[in-house]
């Protein structure tokens, strides 16, 4: 780095370090993809457009199990092994649960040794910063690439031409199939950096895969000249900007134009990386069936499907036939939700105008497929309405999706049921065989032994440490829970965990006033108040608006009784963005921060409730939160949460979940078991169901009927909370986002004063419970007892074993040990000096 040590600036401290560690990391790395190479195994290649690796220089170092050598060291240097790893920078390549399921992925990928590559896009500008001024949520950009970031390598050697726009012009191939040339088309070069993604593995002989994400921003032969000379500067730079920019949308879609070229972009290269390495290990492609796997994470790479079919039929001399038989060999498609704004749609002019060639495929795939349609189910031409893939001018990417890849799957039971049973019944109804379910998951080893070393000691003491790999041993935890010590020491370690949390908060905790100038508050978290944790992206279907209202409610009780003194003290802890477009997350943001202000300022209230929304929720702040949680807040509307993998995070590290029968939460309520799942509430799936289908549901009955709920509903717009006209505005606006209808919506669309009541007195129970720590702490080891199936190495079995067909393939250990003596051997060359 070219300074000495004691020159050296944290900063510099830990980049000097990563490039240490990462020169031994390569030889793992360089043997794992000579393995692969060698045995010309069957790779899977998995294609996302958003990753949340969270920070990878403390994670890398637990993996290859050098965390007590690495802090020996530091400590004799002089170095505080926190402070350095913090100034790592966290890479926000995605914006929650997706990117981060995609991350939990490839660890799982990697510590079982399948072979595997990851591709996504390397932005410039991930996911953006929240700050909060004055309780409002600022966006400022996220400059993670300031400096030079030590676990990307650029290979100048991998980059790929990706075409947009043009004429194309009809010819046919060998077998008369119309296949296109293009004309005056824009070419973008992308460029390959790579990550590498270490297995965890305390033997020298772990694996290293590859996460490879492009960008545009590196070749000077994406300025268009001939544009700027006409004076348009704006598209002239077009296709540098490319990959800019993640978009922040969380389950929402927006059909924009770069989204598009973004999503091409990542399938076209990493089709034409797929392909050229394909025929470096083979000799032509008539075994690509046999030997590619290509997962796509939803349907953002879902492009893949017709420039595999495009590449194939003209490039390689296909037939249409060949080619489709082996598209839907290779391809397979998880489906993450099933609300209907974040379906994508693309419009047809838009997407014929950037990407022609494709167009003409996606319109011939639909063809047949409506003709299928119409002969299996002869007469029912609304059948084929409610199936065809381009439809009013909109080409739904879900349909081309489940039509061209072999297997889709949902990623919990309860979701992919709904996914056969309601949105695309049709689908299951033609392609019984093509649905499956993978529930999420996420890997123990960030979320539990990185990120919580108290409590993974804990575990390992009692049952040894073969659950970081093999999650499953988790339930031996369960002999331990009526342990009277091990209960004890539960209780001390979350306590130490929370006090880690408030020394974290004491320290790192930011706001502004409305100007944007910073203001001093100390936030000192309670110890002895159940921390009760709501921290996952703000969206109404996640009801952070519910436990706000009960925060109200508990608000009112203590105001107006403030002697009571049997009440347990609660900590409210809340963290999340909301879509810089997504107004009404914006006011619930806003909302969570005025009652805030008016609980922590006010005497009487302050030392019972306490609420805290800590700005910029990502993967690091994930990491000291979870340890410290007891309570776990799973609370959306039930069928609208595909998964969730937080709920998983939290249960591991021992907090007790409220929630309701949603999403992965159900089977998380079955392995542990209903006796020790004792916070369920709300409505089911079918009560939704069937109130939305007789519209019998009608929350102003609510709000009527309950004085409590009215009470609390009223104080958004009777200014108990609000300061200024502007906050007023803002809760006024939820006030009616419950109780009247707007065009196209329902009054409280997300039925959450239909599930208030009962959240009401399931939060008292919890409370009650809390009053006997030992008992809370049964249940917390009953609940870490029950993850087992939860880590993502579990879900990553199931799709090796039932959708890619992929075996392990350990690194070679002969190839490891060449790398090492060659490494050994240059290691001690020296031409200054030499003899
Ligand atoms: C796990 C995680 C999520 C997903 O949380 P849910 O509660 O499942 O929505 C989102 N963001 C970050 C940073 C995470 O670590």
């Amino acid at each position: 780095m070219g300074r000495v040590i004691n020159e050296a600036s944290d900063k510099e401290y830990y980049q000097a370090f990563c490039f240490a560690l990462r020169e031994e990391i390569m030889i793992n790395w360089l043997a794992t993809m000579q393995t692969f190479a060698k045995q010309n195994t069957r790779m899977l290649y998995y294609l996302s457009m958003e990753y949340l690796p969270g920070r990878f220089t403390g994670n890398n170092i637990t993996n290859i199990g050098a965390t007590d050598i690495v802090r020996k060291v530091m400590r004799h240097m002089g170095r505080d092994f926190d402070r350095v790893l913090s100034s790592e920078p966290d890479p926000g390549l995605g914006n929650g649960g997706l990117g981060r399921l995609a991350s939990c992925f490839l660890d799982s990928l990697a510590t079982q040794q399948y072979p595997a590559v990851g591709y996504g896009l390397r932005y410039q500008y991930g996911i953006f910063e929240q700050e909060l001024w004055d309780g409002i949520q600022l966006e400022r950009p996220d400059p993670w690439l300031l400096d030079e970031y030590p676990w990307e390598f650029r290979r100048d050697q991998r980059s790929y031409n990706v075409k947009f726009c043009g004429r194309p012009i009809r010819t046919a191939n060998t077998h008369s199939d119309e296949v296109y040339d293009i004309e005056d088309c824009e070419e973008v070069r992308a460029l390959a950096y790579d990550i590498p993604i270490i297995g965890y593995d305390c033997t020298p002989d772990f694996s290293v895969l590859t996460m490879r994400l492009w960008t545009t921003k590196e070749s000077p032969r994406n300025f268009g000249l001939q544009r700027y000379n006409a004076g348009h500067l704006d598209q002239a730079a077009e296709n540098i900007i490319l990959t800019d920019v993640l978009y922040p949308n969380d389950n929402h879609e927006t059909g924009k134009r770069i989204r598009l070229k973004q999503e091409f972009l990542l399938v076209s290269a990493s089709l034409q990386d797929i392909m050229r390495r394909h025929l470096i290990q083979n000799p032509d492609m008539s075994n690509f069936k046999e030997k590619i796997r290509i997962q796509s994470n939803d349907t953002h790479p879902a492009l893949v499907v017709v420039e595999l079919m495009r590449i194939l039929t003209k490039d390689y001399d296909f037939s249409w036939n060949q080619a489709w038989e082996t598209t839907q060999a290779c391809t397979s498609y998880t489906n993450h939700t099933i609300l209907a704004e974040a379906l994508e749609e693309w419009n047809v002019h838009r997407l014929s105008y950037i990407l022609p060639r494709q167009y003409n495929i996606i319109e011939r795939i639909n063809l047949k497929f409506c003709n299928k349609i119409r002969k299996q189910y002869p007469n029912d031409e609304d059948r084929v309405r409610r199936m065809t893939i381009i439809n009013d001018g909109q080409i739904k990417m879900a349909n081309l999706s489940i039509v061209a890849t072999h297997c889709i799957n949902g990623v919990s039971a309860l979701h992919t049921e709904l996914l056969q049973k309601t949105t695309f019944k049709d689908f299951a109804e033609m392609y019984p065989t093509k649905f499956t379910n993978v529930t999420n998951g996420v890997t123990p080893r960030r979320w539990l032994l990185h990120c919580n070393p108290r409590l993974s000691q804990f575990i390992s003491e009692r049952i040894g440490d073969q659950w970081i790999t093999n999650f499953d041993q988790i339930d031996q935890l369960q002999k331990f829970a009526s342990d009277p010590d091990s209960q004890r020491e539960f209780l001390k370690i979350k306590r130490q965990n929370k006090e880690a949390l408030r020394r974290y908060l004491l320290e790192n905790y930011q706001e502004h006033d409305f100007k944007g100038k910073l203001i001093k508050v100390k936030i000192d978290l309670h110890l002895d108040a159940l921390f009760d944790c709501h921290i996952k992206r703000i969206h109404e279907y996640k009801r952070q608006l519910l436990s706000a209202l009960h925060l109200i409610m508990l608000y009112f009780e203590i105001v107006d009784n403030p002697q009571e003194t049997t009440r347990i003290q609660r900590t409210f802890i809340y963290a999340g963005k909301a879509a810089p477009g997504y107004h009404i997350a914006k006011n619930i943001i806003r909302l969570i921060n005025c009652i805030a202000r008016t609980i922590n300022n006010d005497p009487d209230v302050k030392e019972k409730l306490q609420v805290v929304f800590i700005p910029n929720y990502n993967v690091s702040k994930a990491e000291f939160i979870m340890p410290a949680a007891e309570l776990s807040e799973q609370i959306s509307t039930a069928g609208l949460e595909a998964s969730g993998t937080g709920n998983m995070k939290f249960s591991m590290n021992g907090a007790l979940t409220i929630g309701t029968d949603d999403g992965a939460n159900v089977e998380m309520r079955k392995t542990v078991g209903d006796q020790w799942w004792p916070f369920l509430f709300g409505a089911s799936v079918q009560e939704i169901e069937q109130m939305q289908t007789n519209q019998s549901y009608n929350a102003w009955d609510i709000y009527s009927k309950y004085p409590h709920i009215r009470r609390a509903v009223d104080s958004l717009r009777d200014r108990t909370f609000s300061k200024y006209d502007a906050e007023h505005q803002a809760l006024t606006e939820l006030y009616h986002s419950l109780l009247e209808s707007s065009p196209g919506r329902l009054p409280d669309p997300y039925f959450i004063l239909q599930d208030l009541i009962d959240y009401y007195e399931t939060q008292k129970k919890v409370e009650e419970l809390y009053k006997i720590p030992e008992k809370w702490a049964e249940y917390a080891i009953h609940n870490i007892a029950g993850m087992g199936q939860f880590s993502s190495d579990n879900s990553i079995h199931k799709y090796a074993r039932e959708i890619w067909d992929i075996t392990p393939c350990a690194v070679n250990k002969e190839l490891l040990e060449h790398i090492r003596s060659e490494f050994r051997a240059h290691d001690q060359c020296r031409i200054i000096g030499h003899h």
